[in-house]
């Protein structure tokens, strides 16, 4: 016997899994949870019987979810949960399905914090990790660094091959680098083809053999068409009291004097290590 709101689950399950999940309806469970994907950002719960309750409490406004459709495509929705006054084992739970506006919201999160041809962080956003990076390092004495770094000789790469294989260039090496990089560690596109990384817990000695670790990387990547590139690297460890602005400029000279001293090397701030 289905009441209204079987029925409603039943004409749901159809129309958006294909199946009548016919078994869990005759149950009197909807076991919806089960169709949660288990994503970042979204709600997913496996095996707990009570994860409405939060909800119905009014302890959480809403979950966010994600569910396969039959297709086999992804859709958000918004859960939000109400008890009856008189019926202490009924619930109505409202689905929403926001998957338009998650993926808007989505895109403009991107435009807003990425550079849209390597996907590295922008500038912007860049200096938003670097403000909190710095709040971090003062209060609990932590260290950092960043690494400045720019390909060599880039225009001639455009000269002869033309700005699109240029793009290619720019687009794989940030890919490579990504890669090779922690999940902490920050890549942003500081402009044209220089790049920044910020590098939490990091000593200078440790940003060092990691640009060296970089610069090994990009050397030896093979590029559509144009082969091998390499870059020069600038690194600056931060010390007490130091504002980004001033660790920036230590790490542009230092990547200055890899430039002037022949390109594809690691210079550290002050300290000068040359690589091979
Ligand atoms: P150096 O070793 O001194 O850095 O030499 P360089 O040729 O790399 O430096 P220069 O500043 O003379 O040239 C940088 C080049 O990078 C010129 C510019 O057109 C190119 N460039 C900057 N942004 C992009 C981009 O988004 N795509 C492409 N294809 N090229 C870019
Ligand atoms: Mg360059
Ligand atoms: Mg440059």
């Amino acid at each position: 016997m289905m009441n209204d709101c079987s029925i409603a689950i039943y004409r749901f399950n159809v129309f958006f899994f294909g199946s009548e999940k016919t078994e869990s309806l005759r149950a009197g469970r909807t076991h919806v949870c089960d169709d949660f994907v288990a994503e970042p950002g979204y709600f997913y719960v496996k095996g707990e019987k009570r994860w409405l309750r939060p909800l119905i409490d009014r302890t959480i406004p809403f979950l966010k979810v994600k569910m396969m459709c039959k297709q086999g495509e992804g859709h958000v929705f918004l859960l939000k949960a109400t008890s009856f006054p008189n019926e202490p084992n009924a619930y109505l739970v409202v689905f929403t399905d926001i998957t338009a506006l998650e993926e808007e919201s989505k895109r403009n999160e991107f435009l807003a914090t990425k550079d849209p041809l390597t996907k590295t962080f922008n500038r912007l956003k860049f200096d938003e990790f670097f403000t909190r990076e710095i709040h971090r390092a003062k209060r609990y004495k932590h260290t950092f660094s960043i690494i400045l770094f720019d390909i060599d000789h880039f225009k001639k790469v455009n000269d002869t091959y033309g700005h699109d294989v240029g793009d290619i260039v720019l687009v794989r090496m940030c890919e490579a680098i990504s890669n090779r990089l922690r999940d902490c560690d920050i890549l942003a596109r500081w402009g044209g083809e220089e790049f920044i990384i910020l590098a939490p817990a990091t000593s200078q000695a440790g940003a060092y053999r990691l640009a060296e670790a970089l610069r090994h990387l990009v050397a030896t990547v093979h590029f559509p068409k144009v082969g091998h590139i390499t870059c020069s690297f600038g690194v600056c460890e931060y010390e007490q009291g130091m504002t980004k602005e001033q660790m920036v400029k230590r790490a542009d000279e230092a990547l200055y004097e890899a430039k002037r001293t022949g390109r594809n090397r690691v210079v550290v701030s002050e300290c000068i290590c040359r690589g091979e």
